[in-house]
């Protein structure tokens, strides 16, 4: 498509370089997703477990549901105290590429690991698209693709710790 120069954004030949000032920006936003989704299944989980019973007691009396749902929390709770750092950071222009990489990195695994957690504790019910903690742990897959994929956050990470 033409257009006229007066259209022109910044200076040309620099479009790849722009767009990469702006990925920390992109990633945080999809930690923020994460962090928040993660904390909308678990609460929604936390609701089926009390509700569902089987052998004559709610879910949510058994040992294995109730660690879950602490180590989901945990999860959780922790990866918000880096998210926090990381926008306070962001708010003073100081967020940079390699802790941009750190908390998409790590909010989209946890993401997919509490989606994981919590479908499981729905049993088959989670399975069937008509429960949301089965979209759910299919909205979580594409966090660790998009944004640059996980295994590009680490290899970020690992330049900034020992170079290319
Ligand atoms: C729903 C959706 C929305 C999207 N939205 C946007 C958008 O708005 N803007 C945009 O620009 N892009 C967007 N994308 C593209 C997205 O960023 C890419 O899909 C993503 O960066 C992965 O690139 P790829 O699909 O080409 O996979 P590939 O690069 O082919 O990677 C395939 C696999 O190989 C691994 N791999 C590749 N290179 C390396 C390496 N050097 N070291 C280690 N492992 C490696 C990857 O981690 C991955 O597991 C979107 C994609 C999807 C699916």
């Amino acid at each position: 498509m033409k257009l006229p120069l007066d259209a022109l954004l910044g200076e040309e030949g620099k479009g790849f370089a722009y767009m990469m000032q702006e990925l920390p920006r992109e990633r945080l936003n999809i930690a923020v997703i994460g962090i928040y989704a993660a904390e909308g299944v678990l609460n929604g989980t936390i609701d089926y477990v009390k509700e569902r019973k089987a052998f004559g007691a709610p879910l949510s009396q058994l040992q294995n549901t109730r660690f879950g749902l602490a180590q989901c929390k945990t999860d959780i709770e922790c990866n918000k105290a880096f998210l926090n750092q990381c926008i306070d950071r962001y708010t003073r222009s100081e967020l940079d590429v390699p802790t941009a990489a750190m908390i998409k990195l790590s909010s989209t695994d946890l993401q997919g690991r509490v989606a994981d957690a919590c479908l499981q504790m729905h049993g088959g019910y989670g399975y069937m698209v008509e429960y949301p903690v089965s979209r759910a742990f299919v909205d979580a897959r594409i966090q660790r693709i998009y944004g640059g994929a996980n295994e590009i956050m680490k290899e970020v990470i690992a330049r900034s710790l020992v170079g290319r």
